[in-house]
């Protein structure tokens, strides 16, 4: 029987409050006039936003996300915000480790760690970003990159926490690039992180885990991405901004759970 997929939005530095109210707008209406809709859908739109898209969501089994967090409680740390704010605004998930955040705020697996570590304690759901940059997936270097990347994120997570983690395979080099993983490709590194999940841990979580892949999803290829079942689903940074196309992703997922 095949699991519910996740469909997660990763708006990045896009759309004002204006913008933001429009397109739930439309994925409400969408949801209610298509009630058999059966997936897990995640909004992460930027900080300034989420109040605005929890309350115009509440009802629905729209879920929040933010795309980034400090691991500090409070303090002298100018434009960071902390865990308890983001639960303040309605906040569910967190996107921690994602490459753009690696690429241009110097953000090391060990600050990942802190911050998966701190989102799980305050009773938040991590979506843990992994992948490797061209230049690693030319040279072979997959399975050794995120094998450490998950070594070191993941340091120090209890045993009973790590079903509450999303991982999301994000190869940097399908990124904004439109240049996707194949359905084989992403299967195969899924299943490698399964391997190393139950090895740090045990056969349950790695069975129970939720592995998202993300990367140039489109409409057009994101019913052939989601098929394999170790795929639970996508985080969409770039199609996600078009409602239509967002929706019809969505579709794409359900329709790979009724009719797989
Ligand atoms: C992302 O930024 O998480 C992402 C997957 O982006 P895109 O879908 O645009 O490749």
């Amino acid at each position: 029987m095949p699991h519910k997929k996740i469909i997660a939005a990763n708006w990045k530095m896009n759309k004002g409050l204006v913008e933001a109210q429009k397109f739930v707008e439309e994925i409400k209406s969408y949801l209610e006039m298509n009630p058999g809709i059966d997936c897990e859908i995640i909004l992460c739109p930027p900080f300034i936003s989420l109040d605005t898209v929890y309350k115009n969501t509440k009802g629905t089994d729209v879920k929040l996300g933010a795309q980034n967090v400090f691991y500090e409680n409070n303090g002298a740390y100018t434009g960071e915000v902390s865990c308890s704010m983001l639960k303040s605004c309605g906040c569910k998930y967190v996107i921690a480790g994602h490459s753009e955040r690696r690429q241009y705020f110097g953000e090391t697996s060990d600050i990942v760690n802190k911050k998966v570590l701190k989102i799980l304690d305050e009773g938040l759901k991590p979506i843990l970003c992994v992948g490797e940059t061209l230049a690693e997936h030319q040279d072979h270097l997959t399975e050794a990159v995120i094998e450490e990347q998950l070594k070191v994120c993941l340091n120090h997570v209890y045993k009973e926490q790590i079903n509450k983690v999303v991982i999301a395979y994000e190869p940097v080099w399908a990124i904004g690039t439109g240049k996707n993983a194949t359905p084989h490709q992403a299967e195969t590194v899924h299943n490698f992180i399964r391997k190393k999940i139950k090895k740090m841990f045990d056969e349950e979580s790695s069975a129970d885990i939720k592995i998202l892949y993300g990367g140039s999803v489109t409409p057009l290829n994101a019913k052939e991405l989601f098929t394999p079942e170790t795929i639970n689903g996508g985080l969409v940074g770039g199609a996600s901004l078009d409602e239509n196309k967002f929706i019809e992703i969505i579709n794409a997922a359900n329709k790979n759970l009724v009719n797989p």
